[in-house]
């Protein structure tokens, strides 16, 4: 037998405390091999004045285990409290989160039986940067970030998750018919690495008919892999309606650190009432009893979990008359599956971890290849409460200088040369300037003269974008 695995863990708020009592008790009797260090997070700790609601010791157990098993937390209403799931997936880099979503027809009630997804979400990039403006009176603006790293990382993730668990197909959904660039990145990258598992099937599809199909036959998808905000929305979506999002478990997984969780909240109205679910929090045990390596105890606890369930003992959020045999609380439950021990489930499929092949392992990306990378022009943006374009580009062609004025666009629409007359425009303008020589290389000093001369003509530059190729390419929408 192996040495016990030291792991912090948290409470918290609510439900958390009963919850992760019978999680913890339940894998205990199943033999897990913990060393555990309790930390204090969540309400108590933001309301003592920590805005990120986790104290120093706490990070520091979190830096010693490097893995995190945590109850829900409450975030006290009002401003000012920060998210504690966001703080420490930046601190810790836990860039994919990895949420299996599966229906236990018929002993759940749900319309897909045969529902078995695990989405696979970007956890870092996009638009939770929270980079975000307010240039001019009436337009708000977000910064939209995918790297070439992130996506590269969170999709070989995808693949060797896909590979080490037995899954025949990965599917990823963008929106690059649209954003060409940042969601075209995520795409090609996912072309690329999926021609490196040609044991694995892929797939791709636009995520507006990807998550109509999702939520109208989740049958037909195995393991997807999605940018942040897509996978945000969708793995709530895809746990719902396997049956419950009290029934899901997620990991949020790291080079170094991981945390392992339900996906819902902390419930206050059920707490200290021994009603809630600890399903969600057991299941996200699970996932990092695999992670640690003790695959032989995941499968025992999931197992005696699955037999649990099948066997119609079920929690009040789960209760159907007709389909379930008997109403019990948190504990009653926990004391069923640790009954249950050592056995199978008869109708649904038993779990089965391999042996030594932890489902979460760190994926590496590639080096990067130098492309060359030329300024050939420049958008300059500009507040105008109310401009005719004609009459814009009038005053922008004599400043334009070394460059040349191509075009005028309002919210992304070709206002100026030809533009419609019907075109309803805000004040926010981009004005694109490149040089007049086609694909000529241009200097920041140049850039920097246009905006003196803009400026001297009385127009109120609020950003500017530098306009690259890359290799020949244009690296701008
Ligand atoms: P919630 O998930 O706590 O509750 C939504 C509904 O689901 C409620 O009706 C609740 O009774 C029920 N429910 C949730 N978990 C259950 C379980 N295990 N068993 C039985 N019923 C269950 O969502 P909420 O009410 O929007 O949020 C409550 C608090 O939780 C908020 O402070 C929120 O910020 C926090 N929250 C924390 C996390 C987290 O820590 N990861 C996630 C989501 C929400």
């Amino acid at each position: 037998m192996s040495a016990n695995t030291p792991i912090t863990v948290a409470y918290g708020d609510g439900i958390g405390p009963e919850i992760m009592t019978a999680s913890l008790d339940i894998m205990h009797a199943a033999g897990a091999r913990f060393d555990i260090e309790v930390i204090e997070v969540g309400e108590k700790v933001y309301l003592a004045g920590n805005a990120a609601g986790v104290s120093a010791n706490a990070w520091e157990s979190l830096r010693r285990t490097k893995v995190f098993y945590k109850a829900p937390i409450t975030t006290p209403q009002g401003g000012g409290y920060k998210s504690l799931n966001v703080t420490t997936r930046t601190t810790f880099g836990l860039y994919a989160n990895v949420r299996p979503c599966v229906a236990y027809a018929p002993f759940v009630r749900t319309k897909h039986a045969g529902m078995d997804v695990v989405i696979i979400r970007e956890n870092e990039e996009d638009v939770y940067g929270g980079i975000e403006y307010r240039q001019t009176q009436d337009m708000t603006e977000c910064l939209k970030l995918i790297s070439r790293p992130g996506s590269e990382r969170i999709v070989r993730y995808a693949f060797e998750y896909a590979r080490r668990n037995g899954r025949k197909k990965v599917t990823c959904f963008t929106k690059d018919n649209i954003m060409k660039i940042t969601d075209g990145t995520f795409h090609r990258i996912f072309d690329q690495v999926a021609a490196k598992y040609p044991d694995i099937q892929n797939e791709h599809w636009i995520v507006d008919i990807g998550a109509a199909k999702l939520a109208d036959t989740p049958e037909a998808f195995d393991v997807l892999v999605l940018p942040n905000l897509y996978g945000d929305i969708l793995s709530d979506v895809a746990a719902q309606i396997a049956g419950s999002v009290g029934l899901a478990g997620s990991a949020n997984i790291g080079d170094t650190v991981a945390m392992f969780e339900a996906i819902h909240g902390s419930a206050p109205r059920r707490a200290g009432l021994n009603m809630a679910n600890p399903s969600g929090l057991l299941l996200g045990g699970v996932l990092m009893l695999v992670h640690i390596g003790q695959v032989d105890i995941a499968s025992t606890v999931h197992n005696a979990w699955l037999k649990t369930i099948e066997d119609g003992v079920h929690t009040y959020d789960i209760f159907q008359d007709g389909l379930s045999k008997e109403k019990v609380g948190t504990k009653e439950f926990a004391l069923a599956v640790i009954a249950r021990m050592g056995q199978k489930p008869a109708t649904l499929k038993p779990a089965n971890y391999p042996a030594n092949a932890p489902a979460h392992k760190a994926s590496g990306v590639s080096s990067r290849v130098p492309e060359k990378k030329d300024l050939i022009g420049v958008d300059v943006f500009l507040d105008l409460a109310s401009a005719a374009p004609d009459e814009l580009g009038q005053r922008l062609q004599p400043v334009a200088g070394d460059f040349q004025l191509a075009a005028i666009m309002n919210r992304g629409t070709k206002v100026w040369p030809g533009g419609a007359a019907e075109t309803f425009c805000t004040d926010h303008w981009r004005c694109r300037f490149l040089s007049k020589k086609s694909g000529g290389v241009m200097a920041h000093g140049q850039v920097i003269e246009l905006l003196a001369r803009v400026a001297d003509a009385g127009l109120d530059f609020i950003k500017t974008e530098n306009l690259y190729n890359f290799d020949g390419k244009p690296g701008f929408s």
